[in-house]
């Protein structure tokens, strides 16, 4: 019965659709615990100053790398369009 799930970055309970559908990168052999909208802000804020291939997965522990599909995939506009 448990489809809500805390997220580890806002600690909002959140239905799992809310969370990815796939591993944020192909080095992601976790639970997705962190809500897209974190992910998104994760990948924003991270790419201040930044280029694309810099990018980490934000689940503590992890480590993974985001390619530059995993980006496009996950990022929202915005930051897509500074990327460019
Ligand atoms: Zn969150
Ligand atoms: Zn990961």
């Amino acid at each position: 019965m448990d489809k809500e799930r805390e997220c580890v970055v806002c600690y909002d309970r959140k239905v799992l659709a809310e969370y990815p559908d796939r591993p944020v990168t192909d080095a992601c052999h976790h639970e997705q615990l962190v809500c897209r909208d974190c992910l998104q802000q994760s990948i924003s804020s991270q790419s201040n100053g930044k280029v694309y291939n810099q990018i980490d997965c934000p689940t503590e522990g992890c480590g993974g790398r985001l390619a530059y599909a995993d980006v496009q995939r996950w990022a929202d506009h915005d930051t897509l369009v500074r990327q460019v």
